[in-house]
């Protein structure tokens, strides 16, 4: 129904907003211990992630990871769990209500509830120059959710298996040995590594484009738990065009997992899950 705008709208439209979780009380990473215990680390593994394929890896705690695009542009989706206990796992939607749509160096993945504490933050990010461009479009988004089947079923009735959802929940049944329909169930919202993403400023709707990312580019980051990490090279490439087809050009992910010297986290631990009494007042 057309609407007739109250006299003050313009007033009530002019109200400025104010940030609703101000995060100078985050406990703030130790980057320069991090930095210094990265210089002698040695890397202890590496899997290549085939292009519209996922594959998982393992972290320990205090090690790092880094993901890097290889051969050409290519956007990858990130899902991260407690290798200890996969109840615990990212938490796409509070990460982006802390930090902002896009994450970048010195910036974290948050757990889900009731564990609410720092998986992994980012030690390194050579897209942080790219910044905001003028479309309002970033690099590594929280916005998106990861391409998935359902969604192509219902906008143009497809079956493609080969979205970052079906590829994620294959590499995840295979990883842990138990069934596809039970993966399922534990493949979430992802960090979208390198896609560059933003909503429109007329409409708000969710855009992707052409990623800036090119071969040799990493996003890094320092495991603050054991964790079991999957990540799917997406169909779409670098997003320029589509995704849930075979139409885009795509190119493997590289992750790699650097190990510190001993002693390198002298004073460093794990941290500790959220501190919530769970009574729910009742
Ligand atoms: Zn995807």
């Amino acid at each position: 129904m057309p609407q007739t705008p109250p006299s003050d709208a313009e007033a009530r439209r002019a109200i400025r907003p104010v940030i609703c979780y101000p995060n100078e009380t985050l406990p703030t990473p130790p980057m320069e211990l991090y930095r210094a215990a990265r210089e002698g680390a040695e890397k202890i593994e590496e899997v290549l992630i085939p292009a519209r394929e996922a594959a998982c890896f393992r972290v320990p705690a205090g090690a790092f990871f880094r993901i890097s695009s290889v051969e050409g542009p290519q956007v990858g989706d990130l899902n991260l769990w407690n290798a200890n206990n996969l109840g615990e796992r990212f938490y796409s939607g509070k990460s982006r209500a802390l930090h902002g749509t896009h994450l970048t160096e010195g910036e974290r993945m948050w757990s889900s509830f009731p564990y609410l504490r720092p998986l992994a933050t980012i030690t390194g990010d050579t897209l942080g120059w790219y910044g905001m461009d003028d479309y309002g479009g970033s690099v590594h988004d929280v916005i998106g959710t990861r391409c998935d089947p359902y969604t192509g079923n219902l906008l143009s009735g497809t079956q493609y298996h080969h979205c970052c959802h079906s590829n994620l929940t294959r590499a995840f049944a295979a990883e842990t040995g138990i069934s596809l329909a039970e993966a399922e169930g534990h493949v979430h919202d992802v960090l979208n590594v390198f896609m560059c993403t933003g909503f429109t400023r007329d409409t708000g709707q969710y855009f992707m484009k052409a990623s800036p990312v090119r071969p040799d580019d990493y996003l890094e980051f320092f495991a603050e738990i054991d964790l079991l990490g999957a990540l799917s090279a997406c169909p779409g490439g670098d997003c320029s065009a589509q995704h849930s087809s075979d139409v885009a050009a795509c190119y493997p992910l590289l992750v790699e997992v650097f190990q510190p010297q001993e002693g390198a986290l002298e004073g460093w631990e794990s941290p500790p899950i959220n501190g919530y009494d769970r009574s729910h007042g009742a």
